[in-house]
């Protein structure tokens, strides 16, 4: 198949290997920014074709790991109102709030269902005008767009019925964050290239130029994934620190304009927490004040919650790039993905579900 079997092509593959291998010198700590990344990876046994003095180390960018725990527990609150329809995307299902988590509600006959685009929470929210369909409106850039769509359509239609937990979160405020902590440990960055195609990354060259690291923006394919660690590696070993794009077939230097249009016409900035990780400046995405009345959390009065995460669970410092999954004491005993006790062991970008699935558990 044209378009994907060249980017995972073995003589591709291997020809990059060997010359980041013969280019790497000294050890470096590379963070992917998207838990994409770190499946593909993962799936791929990239992680082990790479040579030892590399380190790859995963970062915050698993949109259902970093919804915070409150937001979790407000959802939990929300999804059992007898008149509520709750909806969202499958991987929050599994994800634990304090207590239980939405398959548990679903399982004792709240109304949880499933949708792909928000659109369709729209469309369950027509069909049901007697009933409040709430839709969990999580995620970074990337699905922005969509859920912001889904606002403006509920605003045209003057639905009433229709309302949205939002729990949007930004990339370049958390790489910032990493950088800007006392532990660090990440000397490059592989941007995460489907975050880049809606938002560019003209965001970056300052990142890169203050903390003096290189930030490659990087696909999901094997070949794009080992271009991305060759650039990062070559930059480090000459002593660079600059942006480079290297999934020029998707991103461009200013992204998406009309997508980023649509977000900006309905969210604006805002301080966020992100689970395990804590409040991150003006990292998130919150209503416009013309929206308010599409805001779940004041609709349904559950703006106070207390909350109770697992003392084992370190998956902040794994979002961090400061531990593995494996440095867990939890991982693969008391924590699996039957038995999660942290959102990055059931999500389909998490850390933690990518070390149980691709390297059995080890
Ligand atoms: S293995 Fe489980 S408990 Fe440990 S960090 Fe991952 S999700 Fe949290």
């Amino acid at each position: 198949m044209k378009y994907i079997d060249e980017y995972r092509d073995p003589n591709r593959v291997n020809t990059l290997i060997k010359e980041i291998q013969t280019t790497i010198r000294k050890p470096w700590v590379l963070m992917e920014i998207c838990g994409g990344q770190t499946h593909a990876f993962l799936h791929h046994g990239l992680d082990m074709m790479l040579p030892n003095i590399l380190e790859l180390v995963h970062g915050p960018g698993c949109p259902v790991c970093v919804t915070p725990l409150e937001q979790i527990d407000r959802a939990l609150a929300i999804s059992i109102l007898p008149d509520v329809i709750f909806t969202t995307y499958g991987d929050m299902l599994r994800v634990p709030g304090s207590s239980h988590d939405l398959f548990s509600v679903r399982a004792s006959g709240g109304d949880v269902r499933i949708v792909y685009s928000p659109l369709e929470a729209i469309t369950i929210a027509e069909a049901n005008p007697l009933r409040q369909v709430v839709f969990f409106a999580i995620g970074f850039e990337t699905t922005a767009p969509a859920n912001a769509m889904a606002i403006l359509q509920a605003k045209e239609k003057k639905l009433k019925n229709f309302s949205v937990i939002v729990s949007h979160v930004c990339v370049p405020p958390a790489m910032e964050a990493i950088l800007g902590s006392k532990s660090n440990r990440v000397n490059a960055f592989l941007a995460a290239g489907n975050v880049c195609s809606v938002m560019g990354y003209h965001q970056y060259p300052a990142i890169a130029k203050k903390y003096k690291v290189p930030i490659i923006v990087t696909g999901f394919e094997p070949v794009d994934l080992l271009r991305g660690v060759l650039l990062a590696i070559q930059q480090l070993e000459s002593g660079q620190s600059r942006v480079e794009n290297a999934y020029q077939r998707s991103v461009t230097f200013d992204g998406n304009r009309l997508a980023q249009e649509t977000i900006y016409s309905v969210f604006q900035p805002v301080d966020r927490k992100w689970r395990g990780i804590g409040s991150i400046p003006l990292s998130g995405w919150g209503l416009r004040t013309e929206f308010s009345a599409y805001d779940a959390e004041t609709r349904f009065s559950v703006e106070n919650i207390t909350t109770k995460e697992s003392s084992l669970c370190i998956a902040g410092q794994i979002l961090q790039g400061l531990k593995k999954p494996t440095q867990c004491t939890a991982y693969n005993k008391q924590c699996t993905p039957q038995t999660p006790l942290g959102a990055p062991m059931v999500s389909a970008e998490g850390a933690c579900a990518a070390y149980y699935h691709y390297h059995q558990g080890v």
